[in-house]
């Protein structure tokens, strides 16, 4: 027979469970106490019941930390990106990076294509789905960026800023090469790059082939260097497609409706 705790007792496990930080716990064992006398658990699965609550909910706590965090566009997800309109070889590329092991071995991913191809949804899709998995991963663009490191060079704080940066696992950095900098510019983000070389992972999506770099990084040396590093231990995705947004508008005029609709832009290239 269940015995029921009287009125101090409550108070005095809810002050314990507070203390303790276990507050699913505490809103919940009173409700999963009844559903455990209804149902005859045992006292290890009404142990198990309470326990799996509170990492439920912190679990899920967690998660949306991680994704408020990652600055990444929410409604970039694989759900709304149609792999099959990618070639084969990057479809396994995209199988593989879902994995995230990349991630543990520092390795960098590289989306190479035209305006339109794709590149920033697929990598922002991929990025969330590994959050969702746990990971912490932030998405940037690399003109958000450089003006982010340039200002923590002046103010003598970029040491910090990179160690801050060191805590994310892989930072997504959109669009390298699409807007023109300077060579301070391009220095603070060859020390990114060669401060997370074979530590932590980046993800860049560029509409410049490596041979066109040099304009990025404007000497050969930096730039010969600033490839090599990023490169090393890479997974290359290279969309040599039609842009979608084109393809779309083109299916719009066909069937009398603008395919682009569907997807609401982000302001993010
Ligand atoms: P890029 O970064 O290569 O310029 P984007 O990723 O910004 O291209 O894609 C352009 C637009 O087309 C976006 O609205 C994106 O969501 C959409 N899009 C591109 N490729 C696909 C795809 N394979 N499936 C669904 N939507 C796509
Ligand atoms: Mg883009």
């Amino acid at each position: 027979m269940m015995t029921s705790l009287d009125g101090q007792q409550q108070h005095q496990l809810a002050e314990y469970l507070n203390a303790l930080r276990l507050t699913s716990i505490r809103e919940q064992f009173t409700e999963v106490a009844q559903q455990a006398a209804r149902e005859s658990l045992s006292y290890e699965q009404y142990l198990l019941e309470l326990v799996r609550h509170e990492w439920e909910m912190r679990q899920n706590r967690r998660i949306a930390r991680l994704l408020r965090e990652s600055n990444l566009p929410y409604e970039k997800t694989l759900d709304t990106f149609d792999l099959s309109r990618l070639p084969t070889q990057a479809q396994h590329a995209v199988t593989l990076m879902q994995q995230g092991f990349f991630l543990d071995n520092a390795e960098n991913v590289l989306a190479f294509g035209n305006p339109g191809t794709g590149k920033t949804h697929l990598l922002c899709a991929v990025a969330q789905h590994l959050v969702r998995q746990g990971h912490r991963l932030w998405f940037t663009t690399c003109s958000l960026l450089v003006q982010q490191l340039l200002r923590a060079k002046r103010d003598l704080t970029l040491g910090t800023s990179l160690k801050k940066l060191h805590t994310f696992e892989a930072i997504v950095i959109d669009d390298i090469g699409y807007v023109q900098h300077n060579r301070e510019e391009m220095e603070v983000l060859f020390t990114l790059l060669a401060d997370r070389y074979e530590r932590r992972s980046v993800m860049i999506t560029s509409n410049l082939p490596f041979s066109k770099w040099e304009t990025i990084f404007k000497d050969p040396m930096t730039t010969a260097a600033a490839i090599d590093r990023v490169v090393h231990h890479s997974v290359i995705v290279e969309l040599n497609l039609p842009s979608y947004r084109m393809e779309e508008a083109q299916k719009g005029k066909h069937t009398g409706q603008q395919g682009e609709k569907s997807f609401s832009e982000t302001g993010n290239h």
